[in-house]
């Protein structure tokens, strides 16, 4: 199919991550985009990791070109993690999880660079109008649904009761630390295997939802509530920190499997788990720890990546890439976001940034030359009370 001189040109590309299997937009939203002024063109073999081959794309009217070549026939780059930018040009935008709170530097040079800068992670999500944008948790519910078949894999216990003429095994205990959207999700799917669930999270609101999701809500004596701003949690003093990891430790041990899902949005993951707690487990217990990543996880020794058995039988597996092993549907349902998000942003062939809008004013990190994000320039520009605190 042809491109298109009056509607914007989106591309992908394969995922530059090492291991990612997710691609940015599937052949099922070619329609919509097309439907919003978006024709799109697909870098050939981009999809084939999560399940959408190439022909797909092209049976849904999308244009496939040879890897590497499509940033020159596009205006817009469409990722799910950050991509190579080093081939963007001004008047380009970029478009994905790109976390700018971690990379300030790089906004920066791209806004330098005359590029547009948006990223998924800042969008509003309790504003209802974006809610069908909201990739965070479309994306944290992939990943905590998938976070309790990768515990099983390596538990080698049923997790239901069990009842047969062998026997009786009881069911399992599935400790969740963190109920937000994928420990909720998490929370549902080991509930729906059997197992018996508890979990914490520091935000008071999160005891209702646990409880609705008939698990059991564990509260701790040592910590106060700790809700931040935007619904999220706020980080802990390291008094709080040490009483919390304290006080958990005997939660832990009592387990036989444990999920931490613990964010701070712009920080390193919180740790809940210490090297003593882990030492407290049972031999066969499984802990996974979805906060793993280069900047350190929730589990005190747990490597992004890997699966590690500690030489008393724990085993700790690192897994902060969790909706990239459920890429078919992870990738489907960020697709859909990423096209709401573009179909709010494009009108008559042009993106529009109207920083007055306040999804627009969320999503938007560079534009005209700046990094416009608040709290990505406050980061690169800290007031003097801000770098002394
Ligand atoms: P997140 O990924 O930032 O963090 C995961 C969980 O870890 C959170 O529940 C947080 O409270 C918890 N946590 C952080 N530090 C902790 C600590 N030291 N100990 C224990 N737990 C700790 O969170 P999220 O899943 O992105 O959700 C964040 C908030 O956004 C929640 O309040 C959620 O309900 C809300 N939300 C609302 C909407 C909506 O209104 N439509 C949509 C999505 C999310």
């Amino acid at each position: 199919m042809g491109v298109d001189a009056v509607t914007v040109r989106v591309v992908v590309a394969r995922e530059a991550a090492a291991g990612e299997r997710r691609v940015a937009l599937t052949p099922d939203v070619v329609g919509r985009l097309q439907a919003a002024g978006l024709d799109l063109v697909v870098e050939a073999g981009a999809g084939v990791a999560a399940g959408f081959p190439d022909a797909d794309y092209e049976k849904a009217g999308a244009t496939v070109v040879p890897a590497g070549s499509g940033l020159g026939h596009a205006e817009v780059l469409a990722a799910v993690g950050l991509p190579d930018v080093s081939g963007l040009r001004a008047g380009q935008v970029v478009v994905g999880l790109l976390q700018p709170l971690l990379r300030p530097q790089l906004m920066e040079e791209l806004a330098g660079r005359g590029v547009t800068v948006v990223s998924l992670d800042g969008l509003p999500r309790t504003l209802s109008r974006a809610q069908s944008m909201d990739a965070l948790s479309s994306q944290a519910n992939a990943a905590g649904y998938k976070a309790v078949l990768v515990a099983t894999e390596h538990f080698a216990r049923y997790l239901p009761l069990l009842i047969t003429a062998a026997g009786t095994s009881k069911p399992a205990e599935v400790l969740v630390l963190g109920a937000g959207v994928a420990g909720l999700q998490a929370i549902g799917t080991a509930r729906r295997l059997g197992a018996v669930v508890r979990a914490y999270d520091v935000r008071p609101a999160a005891k209702g939802e646990v409880q609705s999701l008939g698990a059991q809500f564990v509260e701790l004596t040592s910590v106060g509530p700790a809700a931040g701003e935007g619904g999220y949690a706020r980080a802990l003093s390291a008094e709080e920190q040490a009483a919390q990891q304290a006080e958990l430790a005997g939660h832990i041990a009592r387990h036989d499997i444990v999920i931490t899902t613990a964010q701070v949005p712009g920080r390193r993951p919180p740790e809940l788990v210490t090297a003593d707690a882990v030492a407290a487990m049972r031999p066969g217990s499984v802990l996974v720890d979805m906060g793993a990543s280069e900047l350190g996880g929730n589990v005190a020794g747990s490597r992004p990546g890997e699966v590690v058995v500690t030489p008393g039988g724990v085993t700790i597996v690192g897994a902060g890439d969790l909706a990239s092993r459920l890429a078919t549907s992870a990738s489907a349902a960020y697709a859909r976001n990423l096209t709401a998000l573009l179909g709010h942003l494009v009108a008559d062939g042009e993106l529009h940034v109207d920083l007055d809008d306040e999804i627009t004013a969320g999503v938007v990190v560079a534009h005209g030359g700046a990094v416009v994000h608040p709290a990505t320039a406050a980061l690169l520009h800290p007031q003097p009370s801000e770098a002394s605190s």
